[in-house]
């Protein structure tokens, strides 16, 4: 039979393939998970927190919009009566700016917009005609006003706050303002400023314009910003939150919110990449503590699934050595635990044992003369051939019985055939165990009888004879028979096996000659 390659996959291997496989799957699959889920958190939280502080922030800057114009109310009230008192002006304004510490500067102008008194005294526009479109509109509108940025006549980059002054009679004289320098140190950026956390983040707050009234970068004040989506919805009056990419192309989450009555609007940002930075780490801290749990179910998959493919793998090791003669032993101390293997290894066991009976059944039949249940040549040889490995000297006994061609002649073929098997019988009472009795041709046998001297055999030969001669067979009476005997002594014999049986047969035919039914030892 041709021996078709086996396949080298194993079925330990598929199993331990096949779990590690889905646990590993598996497992990055919840990482991922896990990963998506804490930064969509992450982002929706800063998010979130950014719209609130915006929010916080607008408020308090309303507030502090509506305390101003309540200072600026307070002294229009005052200044309705002293307009032409230059002396009470200038101690207006000074007070307006320095107890107050709300405004840069305060400035009292007359309705033909000519700065009347300002604090400080060195802005050195006292007596100038205002001539910035600002104050033509706080003249012209006659009302309180928070004006856009601009530059003012000495220079400054300013928002200005301003109250218009009635005299008791209702004539308008003129306007009290106090200015907030966008660019310098002012209460502003003092309290949007303050509140920040070290984190990355930062305010920022635009006016109607788009254009930046405070930033953390002093630089970037005045300049207008597009194309921002977080920008667009806060001047549009709206709260909420994006993520956008800021003017140098970094990723913010911004929170937004309108500063009310005015236009402007706050947000609060922080780079995204800034708010995910911890996120790495804690998934690598999840995942080695997850990792003994991991490791003792790779370990819990690697011993299923030896539990489960050693029966089968003991099998197919076992069943690959069938000649063996232990195999069948083997396989019956397989520990097969479940239905499959156990049921495969009772089939095993059961054809194993059948095979050898019917093979060592065959043995047999090939080994017997089927007349008398002796041994056969066949037999014989195998018994020599052991004899001869094992080295176990024997004596041998050949034996012929006298004149059967008579008994044949006299009875027929079939007494003759019973009067052999009767023989045989006879033979087997007088053997041992050990002894292996043989039909070596027609009428004739061979006794071996291994450990025993030759004088110890002719004995055994004596006795036999002696049966037979004294046994009668029916229909026929008595018969005798002719004995030889020879010795083998294994190393130490001069001849080999063959040459002794020779010489058992020389013996035969000694006996013969000397007339029958006698023992001859050579
Ligand atoms: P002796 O041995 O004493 O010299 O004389 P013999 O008449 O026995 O001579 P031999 O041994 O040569 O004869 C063997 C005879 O045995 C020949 C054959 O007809 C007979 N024979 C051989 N095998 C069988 C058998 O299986 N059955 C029967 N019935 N006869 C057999
Ligand atoms: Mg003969
Ligand atoms: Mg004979």
């Amino acid at each position: 039979m041709q021996n078709t390659p086996l396949p080298w996959f194993k079925l330990r291997g598929l199993i331990l393939g096949l779990a590690v496989c889905s646990v590993l799957i598996t497992l990055g699959n919840s990482f991922y998970a896990t990963y998506e889920a804490q930064r969509s958190l992450l982002i929706n939280n800063t998010l979130e927190a950014n719209r609130v502080y915006a929010a916080k922030l607008a408020e308090v800057t309303t507030v502090f919009l509506d305390m101003a114009q309540d200072r600026l109310a307070y002294s229009a009230n005052l200044l309705g009566e002293q307009m032409n008192d230059a002396t009470r002006l200038g101690e207006e304004v000074l007070r307006l700016q320095q107890s107050t510490e709300i405004f840069n500067s305060v400035a009292v102008v007359d309705a033909n917009a000519r700065v009347l008194a300002t604090s400080p005294e060195a802005l050195g526009i006292r007596g100038l005609k205002l001539m910035s479109v600002q104050a033509q509109l706080a003249i012209s509108t006659k009302i309180p006003m928070i004006t856009d940025p601009f530059t003012s006549e000495a220079g400054n980059y300013l928002i200005s706050v301003s109250r218009p002054i009635f005299a008791k009679d209702g004539n308008y004289l003129g306007y009290v303002m106090g200015t907030i320098y966008l660019q310098k140190k002012n209460i502003l950026n003092d309290f949007l400023g303050k509140h920040y956390y070290q984190d990355g983040s930062y305010l920022y707050v635009v006016d109607r314009h788009k254009t930046l009234i405070y930033h953390p970068d002093n630089a970037r004040i005045g300049e207008q910003v597009e194309q921002n989506p977080a920008i667009d919805a806060v001047v549009s009056g709206q709260e909420g939150a994006y993520a956008v990419t800021n003017s140098k192309g970094i990723e913010m989450l911004a929170g937004f919110a309108p500063i009310a009555n005015t236009g402007w609007g706050v947000v609060a940002q922080r780079p995204r990449d800034i708010t995910l930075a911890g996120l790495d780490g804690h998934i690598i801290k999840v995942f080695i503590r997850s990792l003994p749990m991991v490791l003792l179910t790779l370990f819990g998959i690697w011993l299923s699934a030896v539990l489960i493919s050693r029966p089968l793998w003991l099998l197919a090791r076992d069943t690959r050595l069938i000649e063996d003669k232990t195999a069948q032993d083997n396989i019956s101390h397989i520990h097969s635990w479940y239905f499959e293997a156990a049921q495969l290894k009772r089939a095993i066991v059961k054809s194993m044992g059948q095979l050898n009976d019917k093979i060592s059944q065959l043995h047999n039949d090939s080994h017997t003369d089927a007349m008398t249940g002796l041994l056969n040549r066949r037999g014989m040889a195998s018994v020599l051939d052991s004899y001869q490995e094992k080295r176990t000297v024997f004596s041998v006994i050949t034996l012929d019985i006298d004149f059967f061609k008579r008994v044949n002649d006299t009875y027929g073929h079939d007494v003759g055939d019973e009067v052999i098997k009767k023989l045989a019988q006879l033979m087997r009472t007088q053997a041992r165990k050990e002894d292996q009795l043989c039909r070596s041709g027609g009428e004739e046998f061979m006794i071996f009888l291994p450990n025993i001297l030759p004088e110890t055999a002719f004995t055994v030969a004596e006795r036999l004879r002696e049966l037979i001669a004294g046994t009668e067979i029916p229909l026929v009476g008595y018969i005798t028979v002719s004995f030889g005997v020879a010795y083998w002594a294994a190393l130490d014999s001069p001849r080999s096996i063959n040459d002794t049986l020779k010489l058992a047969d020389q013996a035969l035919y000694k006996a013969k000659q000397q007339g029958r039914n006698r023992t001859v030892c050579l």
